[in-house]
């Protein structure tokens, strides 16, 4: 394992070991267990006086505006803890609504959502999906409506598996302004404090990870009036700004659960070298070095695409292809890593003497949320269909 370059990247290595992994194994990773919000404020404030709180955020606000290729060192270290990433304040979704209100906020904006945000006074949520018929791995499906009235808008709808919303202090809602679910038409993005009249918690989704603040839950929109002043960019675009935050969200994800995996890796091989079976260490064993080696390709691949697609992201701003292919690799590859991990590992692998069970119930829902595999395959295919399909062959016959 290459050690993490920069000062940085070095120190927040450190941080995480002294002030954060000994509470998540105390705990499990189980978030409410260890404290809830009383831990992400404790935990916060020890990065602030590390000088390590928020280091995506914009400089004007305190933090150090790093871009995605300097985001991917420090982002692994913070991962190598299941509270890291909270700890830090890059956790989803509040990292991705900062990218997002920074590149879309009006100057007002910034004061009121993303000022809190970048300081940890303020907690967020993205609310997108919705229960069926509604938006999931299909966005045109969206049915939450946002109809226009005098100063502002009404928001009608249901929304699920909204994280962290329970205990946050604005929500970003996506709401149909045209068109009928199922055509694409258009979407607004709206800012809505989450204690306002029209805003109700029906429930928290009981799901298999533990480790993320406020829960994965489901919302009642009824009524709810978000004034002109609170549409985020303009009215209709807000697929066009989904795509804003989703490509950098993705490989923040990626570089998150790339510092798990390898804890989890890590664990194994300290694991295949201290324990013995049939005359020799784990370790010497050919197909114990098979998971090893596998383990080690499969995180430099990971690893790879990320550097890629971050470079394309600093320089075009978008990299939907490049995005695609990291995040579906990487979720799948940092899966296989943390199964060879648990099997390398045997029983203890499975239980919570060691880090791995944790991590692998953690990681399971990255191959869902940011677009399933199957529906990044399918744009990938698509693409390279338009690229080299029937009118390229004809030219170049
Ligand atoms: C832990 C967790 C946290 C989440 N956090 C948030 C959040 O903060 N905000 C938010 O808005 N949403 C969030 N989500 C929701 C997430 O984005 C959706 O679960 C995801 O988009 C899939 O939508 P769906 O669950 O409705 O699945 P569906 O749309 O019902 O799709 C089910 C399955 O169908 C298959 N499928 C879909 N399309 C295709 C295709 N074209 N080709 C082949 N197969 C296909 C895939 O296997 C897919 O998994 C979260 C989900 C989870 C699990």
């Amino acid at each position: 394992m290459p050690e993490p370059s920069g000062a940085l990247a070095r120190a927040t290595r450190d941080f995480i070991r002294e002030h954060v992994l000994p509470v998540d194994d105390e705990f499990d990773g189980d978030i409410e267990a260890a404290g809830g919000e009383q831990l992400r404020i404790k935990l916060q404030e020890a990065a602030r006086a590390a000088g390590l709180l928020t280091p995506h955020g914009p400089v004007e606000y305190g933090g150090r505006g790093l871009n995605m290729a300097e985001r991917t060192p420090v982002f692994e270290e913070a991962g190598y803890s299941l509270f890291g990433p909270m700890a830090l304040n890059v956790n989803a979704p509040d990292e991705g609504n900062i990218h997002l209100l920074d590149h879309v906020a009006t100057g007002a904006q910034r004061e009121r959502y993303l000022k809190p945000l970048v300081n940890g006074s303020w907690r967020s949520a993205f609310a997108m999906t919705e229960p069926a018929p509604g938006a999931g791995a299909d966005p045109a499906a969206l049915r939450t409506r946002a109809t226009k009235v005098d100063g502002g808008w009404i928001i009608n709808g249901r929304k699920h598996f909204i994280t962290g919303a329970d205990g946050a202090g604005f929500l970003i809602v996506m709401a149909r302004t045209s068109g009928e679910p199922g055509s694409a038409g258009g979407a607004t993005m709206f800012l809505a404090p989450a204690d306002r009249a029209g805003v109700r918690l029906v429930r928290h989704i009981a799901t298999v990870d533990r480790s993320m603040l406020g829960g994965h839950c489901e919302l009642a929109l009824t009524d709810l009036f978000v004034p002109d002043e609170d549409v985020l960019g303009e009215p209709e675009r807000g697929f066009q700004y989904a795509q804003v935050r989703l490509g950098p969200a993705r490989m923040t994800h990626v570089m998150r659960w790339t510092g798990a995996a390898r804890r989890a890796h890590e664990v194994a091989v300290r694991y295949a070298t201290q324990r013995q079976a049939f005359g020799t260490r784990l370790a010497d064993l050919g197909m114990a070095q098979q998971l090893i080696a596998d383990n080690e390709i499969d995180l430099a691949a990971t690893r790879a695409l990320l550097r890629e697609a971050c470079a394309e992201l600093d320089e075009a701003g978008r990299a939907n292809m490049a995005t695609s292919i990291a995040k579906t690799f990487a979720a799948e590859a940092l899966n296989r890593v943390v199964d060879r991990a648990a099997q390398l590992c045997g029983g203890l692998g499975v239980s919570r003497d060691l880090p791995i069970a944790k991590i692998a119930r953690e990681l399971r829902p990255f191959r869902i949320y940011d677009g399933p595999s199957e529906v990044h395959r399918w744009s990938i295919a698509k693409r390279a269909i338009r690229r080299y399909g029937p009118s390229e062959y004809t030219t170049s016959e």
